[in-house]
């Protein structure tokens, strides 16, 4: 029976990396009808903290992924790790070390200075028995080593093949640190082998641990999971992905806006490809299609366009129902109330966010975009403004369509592009003019949908009030100036 996990360090937040980890142990997990366990790596306690775990777990359930066993917290299990160290000791596969860090350090510089690789000289492993018997009484503070053995370790990586080390290159590296602290070597391994872990699918920075891992499984006697590295994943510079690349966190994702199933078709598609159709997968077929056989070896490249492509399809082709329920936190923020619109008005607002999410990338954006039908507060974008509503013929010419509109009994798309297009030819100026200056008196910004559309979702009262607008909308160049001008000075001074 498959059992994987996924294991975090919560010393900072998830980020793309890690969840793609998350995700694929989960799709494989569930595929195979298995275990996914999730384990909390708190060992670094001065770097670990319960806020990250907590943003960790609330960025896994986001994207849809649930553990069946855990959270196992291992700086619940200090105790496992120090007693399965002193269990290797009395198997003769460890030993107790008792040079000081300075001692190491000098004899470190020594061996290099004369041109030689340093790894550790088995100094402690040499100590005569009385001598190590008489600083065990002192209570001399003491590192437990794994004692490496002769030979060659391999494997066969699910992912990259066969791998093979000569045991010589490694060292006997700590297992439990003098203080009593496991290192990330034994811990790993205490728990993925009292958790049954059948396969380890981590990121490629862990393959040079793996080898040294392996030699720990045998030593414990324990039977080996089966590995699987995922490529690193590369920004687009193709430098490994980082927070220089911008947002990275899982979670700053969902406050940009993203739906939680773009972005989990977006990072289960990082390495794998589940068909050639580039489209949105649930997450059923995403399990019934994954294959751990497979993931590419190559890296990926994270490619945010991709990232909006697959959100705005998403937005396009959800039910609106189901639009409105992510939208509802969106609009809150705004201090607009779903609810009120949900009674009779709700086709109305059906066919409204019908009519604006083809140019919507994110929920963000579509919140954005529906604000200015709610809300008489509109926020006016002031290079629309400077392109749009400067002209002063608008002074006299805005008033006369508002006389015109006002004129209008039913308030549809067709009479009012009438309407508009013959003010246009009476006052001997193109449609144009009338039609940027409204979408940005109306809505605040230069670009949106059709604007007969819009004047006929805005509806008569709220269009007519709009026009109204014009000498607040222009007071944003103003404030810009304004700005620019502080600025201006302060960096005269
Ligand atoms: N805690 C390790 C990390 O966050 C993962 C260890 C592992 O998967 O073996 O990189």
């Amino acid at each position: 029976m498959v059992r994987v996990r996924f294991a975090p360090s919560p010393t900072g937040q998830l980020h793309v990396g890690a969840l793609r980890t998350a995700l694929f142990n989960w799709l494989f997990a569930r595929q195979t009808g298995g275990t996914f366990v999730l384990r909390i790596e708190d060992t670094d306690v001065s770097r670990s903290s319960e806020e990250l775990t907590r943003t960790i777990l609330e960025a896994l359930k986001w994207v849809g992924l649930d553990w069946d066993e855990g959270p196992i917290y291992q700086s619940q299990r200090f105790e496992n790790y120090r007693q399965a160290a002193r269990r290797l000791v009395e198997l003769g596969q460890a030993y107790y070390c008792f040079c000081l860090p300075e001692e190491i350090d000098r004899r470190r510089e020594e061996t290099k200075a004369s041109g030689q690789h340093w790894k550790y000289d088995r100094h402690c492993l040499r100590l005569p028995e009385s001598r190590r018997n008489k600083l065990v009484e002192k209570g001399a503070p003491a590192a437990i080593r794994f004692l490496m053995p002769g030979g060659k370790t391999e494997f066969d990586d699910l992912i990259h093949g066969r791998i093979s080390v000569e045991n010589k290159n490694l060292e006997d590296f700590v297992l439990l640190r003098s203080d009593g602290f496991p290192t990330y070597h034994l811990s790993v391994v205490v728990d993925d082998i009292e958790s049954r872990i059948t396969h380890v699918i981590r990121g490629d920075d862990h393959i040079t641990n793996t080898p040294k891992q392996i030699l720990l499984y045998k030593a414990f006697q324990a039977e080996l999971p089966k590995f699987a590295h995922l490529p690193l994943i590369l920004g687009p510079d193709r430098k490994k992905l980082s927070k220089r690349h911008g947002h990275t966190s899982v979670l700053s994702f969902r406050d940009q806006g993203y739906l939680p199933l773009a972005f989990f078709n977006f990072v289960a598609q990082l390495s794998w490809s589940p068909g050639r159709e580039e489209r949105i997968y649930s997450r059923e077929e995403m399990i019934a299609e994954f294959s751990l056989g497979h993931i590419s070896k190559g890296s990926p490249v994270f490619d945010l366009n991709k990232l909006q492509w697959l959100n705005s399809r998403l937005i396009n082709e959800m039910p609106v129902s189901e639009l409105m329920t992510e939208l509802r936190p969106w609009l809150e923020k705004k201090g607009l109330e779903l609810d009120a619109w949900l009674g009779e008005r709700k086709d109305w607002l059906a066919r409204l966010i019908e009519m604006v999410r083809p140019r919507s990338r994110t929920l963000a954006e579509l919140a954005d975009m529906l604000a200015p039908f709610f809300s008489d507060r509109v926020s006016y974008d002031p290079e629309a403004v400077q392109k749009y509503l400067m002209d002063t013929s608008l002074e006299h010419l805005l008033p006369r369509l508002k006389e015109d509109l006002k004129k209008v009994e039913a308030f549809k798309a067709d009479e009012l592009e009438k309407v508009l297009r013959s003010r246009a030819e009476k006052e001997g100026v193109k449609a144009a003019v009338f039609i940027h200056a409204l979408r940005v008196l109306l809505l605040g910004r230069s670009v949106g949908p059709g604007i007969f559309e819009v004047l006929e979702m805005m509806g008569k009262e709220k269009t007519l009030a709009r026009f109204d607008n014009l000498a607040e909308a222009r007071k944003v160049i103003e404030k810009v100036t304004e700005v620019k001008n502080e600025r201006n000075d302060s960096d005269n001074l």
